[in-house]
This record gives structure tokens, C-alpha cells and sequence, in this order.
């Protein structure tokens, strides 16, 4: 599971948290020395049981249709040989998540949050204590970060009553970033670019059509939500023989079983969680696990020393 992927000195958000490309490319290029490298078909057919590779098989994914999946992945995929699932976000508003990554890699951490914190109080005086964070819960979503800046993290993403919390990063993103959908095109891939991807080979999946955490919908908003992403994705891209599905932030507990049976109703072949494993024959196909990029090569292959 891939997401920023980009030559991060030398770009405008140096501080931004991601992978380097060519990081990227010497670990697909470690991947197809150890593995056979995967297309949706050979996996979802191993998932089956009708195919048996002789070799482990490996599934590139990349979440949140940005911009350097088409620029920059796509190209070293193509020359690879190697096949990627791209999951975008149907809508192409500039998800309130990504707001946060652009905030933290602009501003100081502290400053950023002591901003956060007054714009939420301001908005609705008491809301600050009133929030209670488990630890445990925190260290799960974000082992990656620091704690500060992970509770942090939690309390924007899961913490604050939606709307309130998406007006409040609006306000900061708009303040200190510019205009959210100018930056948003530049952001995410275009659908034009997309069905280029898919020329190249790649296949396009959804990520829902608002990247909202799917659980904490209405079942009215989560079909509609998950109705909107099947059609958008019928209208805009080049026919395709399997659909896949990705759970926006893709807790096990942020999907239920009303998500599960949409997808399913509504024709998607699989989908892809964030918790970390391997899949195997006769597993749910909706509940997927993937490793992250940032130690797949670690958890995958033991046995490799990484430099
Ligand atoms: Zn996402």
C-alpha cells in the first residue's frame, strides 16, 4: 500500500510525508526479484483457488488517485512490466485529510495545532474539553508518527464532529494554503489521466466519493456515497473486467455490514483494507489486508537487509 510517492526535496512540500521515488522504484524492483508480481486478475483468481503461482504473489496498491501515481508511477511501472490498482476519490474535492498532511507539512507543528485548537473552540466554545484520548487507539492508527502528533492526528480524523471539523480545516487550509479545489486539481489525478493509466495497463479503483471514515455514515449518505463512486467511475473510466474497492483510512472497525453488502450489490470485485497481513485462498475478498510500503519489505522478506 503506497501513497505519496515523490522526490520530496525538491518539490514545494519537502516536509511532506512520503515515500521517495527512488525508494520506490528499488523496492518494486526487490518485490519482483522475491515475488511474482500480481495483476487484480492472478490475485483475485489465487483468492479463488484457480490459480496456483508458483511463487508468492505481490499487489502494488496506491490510495487517494494522486497526481505522481499517473506523472511518476505509472512510467516506472510500465517500465517494470508491473501492473497497479489506483483507488480515487470519486468526487475530486480536496478530502479534509489531505488539508491536514498540506497544513502540517507548511506550518510548524505546534503553531499549526495551537491554530486548530482556537479556529474549533472559537466555533464551539467547550468542544476542547470534552475530548478523551485512548492511547492504545491512537498508537494503532498511527504508529508511524510521534505520539503529539498522532493524538493529534486522531483527534482531527476521528475526534470532532465531521462538518465542524471540515469547516475549521477549510478555514486553515484557505488561509494558509489558498483556494481547496484549485489545489485539489493539482492534487489528484484528472479523469483524462486516468483512462491514460488504464491504457498503460493500470487498473482504477474507488475510494469511495466523499473519503469519508465509511462507519460513521448514515446508511441513507453511505449508499449514496458508495452509489455515487460505482457510477462516477462507470461514466468516466474505460471499460474494465474488475472493479476494486479501497476503505477510506481502512480500519477493520471503520467498515460495517451495510459497506459490505453495497459494495457487493453494487458489483465492486473486492476491496482493500489498511490492516496490515497476507490474503490467502477462501478469504472475504472485501476485507483485503495489505502492508504498508514503509516496512513491507521488512514484514514481507524477513530475510532482506535493507540499506
Ligand atoms: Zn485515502
Amino acid at each position: 500500500m503506497y501513497h505519496y510517492i515523490r522526490d520530496l526535496p525538491n518539490t514545494s512540500f519537502p516536509r511532506l510525508k512520503g515515500m521517495l521515488t527512488s525508494d520506490f522504484q528499488s523496492q518494486v524492483k526487490i518485490f519482483q526479484s522475491h515475488f511474482e508480481m500480481a495483476t487484480l486478475e492472478s490475485a483475485l483468481a489465487y483468492l479463488q483457488g484457480t490459480y496456483k503461482p508458483s511463487r508468492d504473489l505481490c499487489l502494488l496498491t496506491f490510495d487517494d488517485g494522486l497526481k505522481e501515481h499517473y506523472a511518476e508511477v505509472t512510467p516506472i511501472l510500465k517500465e517494470l512490466g508491473v501492473q497497479g490498482i489506483f483507488f480515487v476519490i470519486t468526487n475530486k474535492a480536496l478530502a479534509p485529510v489531505h488539508m491536514n498532511h498540506f497544513l502540517l507539512a507548511t506550518l510548524e507543528f505546534e503553531t499549526y495545532q495551537k491554530e486548530f485548537y482556537r479556529t474549533l473552540e472559537e466555533s464551539c466554545p467547550g468542544m476542547l474539553d470534552t475530548l478523551v484520548i485512548t492511547k492504545s487507539l491512537v498508537r494503532h492508527t498511527y504508529p508511524w508518527d510521534d505520539f503529539p502528533l498522532a493524538s493529534f492526528k486522531y483527534v482531527v480524523n476521528f475526534m470532532i464532529e465531521r462538518d465542524l471539523r471540515d469547516r475549521v480545516l477549510t478555514e486553515l487550509f484557505r488561509t494558509h494554503m489558498g483556494d481547496p479545489s484549485e489545489f485539489s486539481e493539482s492534487l489528484y489525478v484528472s479523469w483524462d489521466e486516468a483512462r491514460a493509466m488504464q491504457k498503460e495497463g493500470m487498473v482504477i479503483g474507488g475510494h469511495s466519493h466523499q473519503h469519508k471514515p465509511l462507519s460513521t455514515l448514515s446508511d441513507k449518505e453511505l449508499s449514496w456515497d458508495l452509489t455515487q463512486c460505482r457510477q462516477t467511475l462507470d461514466q468516466q473510466l474505460l471499460p474494465q473486467q474488475e472493479l476494486p474497492f479501497c476503505f477510506p483510512y481502512g480500519q477493520r472497525e471503520t467498515v460495517n455490514a451495510l459497506t459490505l453488502e453495497k459494495l457487493q450489490e453494487l458489483g465492486f470485485s473486492c476491496a482493500f483494507l489498511n490492516e496490515p497481513g497476507a490474503n490467502y485462498p477462501g478469504q472475504d475478498h472485501f476485507l483485503l489486508q495489505r502492508f504498508d510500503c514503509k516496512d513491507a519489505v521488512e514484514k514481507m522478506l524477513p530475510q532482506v537487509t535493507v540499506h
